[in-house]
């Protein structure tokens, strides 16, 4: 295969070719920013009522074809049925809450220090860089794409390679809605999103620490408003008294669930005091997980997505195994077809071991352990990643404290670290994020800028 084209491949199915893609090559990005800089202008010109309209229209016609775009996610990236399901309705909701946000405030009126007015308002930067992962194909370009147009800019979104297909379905359904050139997609891997950190006005990505950190330091370097949410290395701490049955099978979900490809899934346990009852129900939890075919509506997991993130997932039982880790549960890759291993949970490995440390972004969890809920907070903040913590149990007072202490940008007590609300600021800390929060009212502020206006009476001569 020439290195010019790209290849998505349904990783329950590797003899599946999704969808076969041109990379863009220089002259083809150079035309798409032009079209797209002469439609910011027109949509922007257009008005707030406008730009409600086609966000509004465009979440109708994701809606109508829900059933298509499910489908397309369980085969191109091998979501289970449930949680495609899921996505497909929230970026539905995402395009219709951004369709009457474009109606919000977009400034203060301030006391003006003489005669005259004085207010800020905020104005679109341009054109958008959008560069997305493959775990949520539909939602992430969205929960980018929707604020991005409705505070007025154009988009250019680089999806990953890995979901080419569900990117084009979301450019296919917005056509007939929107300006020529307003909403594109072009296709490529690292050089192509390069490209387009090169020329966007505001650049938004989601993806692995590594390439963030590229992708923050190339936009700065320009000058350019840049966002950056990364990995994580999740905990969910149990205190004493959490019921151990109701938080393992929460936790086995939150671990487990779409194979663990979340930033948002849990990765340590950290079980504070002796509580040999949680982690034998935890053990059973993930070992009843379903196993088995995404499109199969009992499946909670699916595969892994390619052939590197099976390998890597190899390596690392081999690694828990030779390092003294005790399997509580999985520990096997599936003899199957498609990129399949067992939802798998280790214990007695240290805190510092490098699966405890850095992400293997797979269904691979690690039980840890803590004298106290001061000794959880240390165990849960002494990674390098600071995305979200969960917090069971019924201790109040343990509760605040661990909620005061916890240096990542989410927290949820007793429920699960995975999940998103839209409407809420969401991102993190340390090396999980760069910039500003996305989502919610946090995503408009982002995807525009702050001018001050000063208005006086003209004084005339005499
Ligand atoms: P990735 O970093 O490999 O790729 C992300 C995107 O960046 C892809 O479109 C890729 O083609 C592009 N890219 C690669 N090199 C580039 C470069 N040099 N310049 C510009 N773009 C480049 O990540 P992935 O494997 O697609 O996704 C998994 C990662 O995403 C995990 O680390 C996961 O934690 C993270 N993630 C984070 C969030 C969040 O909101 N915090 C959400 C989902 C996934």
């Amino acid at each position: 295969m020439s290195t010019d084209v790209l290849r998505s491949i349904s990783p329950q199915d590797p003899t599946d070719v999704v969808t076969e893609r041109a990379v863009a090559s220089d002259a083809a990005l150079a035309d798409v920013f032009a079209g797209a800089w002469a439609a910011q202008r027109m949509w922007w010109a257009g008005g707030a009522a406008a730009r409600a309209a086609a966000l509004s229209a465009a979440a109708a016609a994701l809606s109508a074809r829900r059933s298509d775009a499910i489908e397309l996610v369980v085969r191109e990236v091998g979501k289970p049925l449930i949680e495609a399901t899921g996505e497909v309705a929230r970026s539905v909701a995402i395009l219709n809450y951004y369709a009457q946000a474009c109606f919000a405030a977009t400034g203060a009126q301030l006391p003006p220090s003489a005669k005259g007015l004085l207010y800020s308002d905020r104005r679109p930067h341009g054109v958008a860089g959008l560069i997305t992962p493959w775990n949520f194909p539909l939602a992430i370009p969205l929960w980018k794409a929707a604020p991005a147009l409705a505070a007025g800019n154009a988009v250019v979104l680089k999806p990953s390679p890995d979901a080419m297909a569900c990117a084009d379905m979301l450019a296919e359904l917005f056509a007939p809605l929107l300006p020529e050139g307003l909403f594109s997609v072009v296709h490529g891997a690292g050089p192509t999103g390069e490209a387009v950190v090169a020329r966007a006005d505001v650049v938004s990505f989601t993806g692995s620490a590594k390439v963030g950190a590229a992708v923050a330091s190339a936009a700065v370097s320009r000058g350019v408003v840049v966002q950056c949410e990364m990995g994580g290395q999740n905990a969910a701490i149990v205190l004493p008294d959490a019921d151990p049955f109701s938080t393992a099978a929460m936790i086995a979900g939150a671990a487990m669930g779409y194979a663990g490809q979340k930033c948002t899934a849990t990765r340590r346990v950290i079980v504070v005091g002796p509580n040999d009852a949680f982690v034998e129900q935890l053990g059973e939890a993930v070992a009843d997980l379903r196993v088995g075919d995404p499109a199969d509506a009992a499946t909670v997991v699916g595969p892994v997505i390619n052939e590197p993130a099976h390998s890597k997932l190899t390596a690392a039982f081999e690694s828990a195994r030779n390092d003294g880790g005790k399997v509580l549960a999985g520990g096997h890759l599936l003899d199957r077809r498609g990129w399949f291993v067992e939802p798998t949970l280790v214990a007695g490995l240290s805190p510092d071991h490098e699966l405890a440390q850095e992400e293997t972004f797979g269904p691979l969890a690690l039980v840890l352990h803590a004298d106290d809920v001061a000794h959880a907070v240390e165990i849960s903040n002494a990674v390098r990643f600071g995305l979200v913590t969960s917090v069971h149990g019924r201790d109040l007072d343990a509760v605040l404290s661990a909620v005061r202490d916890i240096d990542t940008g989410l927290i949820k007590i007793n429920a699960p670290t995975a999940g998103v609300d839209f409407y809420a600021p969401f991102g993190g800390e340390k090396d999980s994020s760069i910039g500003q929060r996305e989502q919610g009212t946090a995503a408009l502020d982002f995807y525009s800028s702050t001018r001050t206006v000063t208005i006086a009476p003209h004084a005339p001569s005499s």
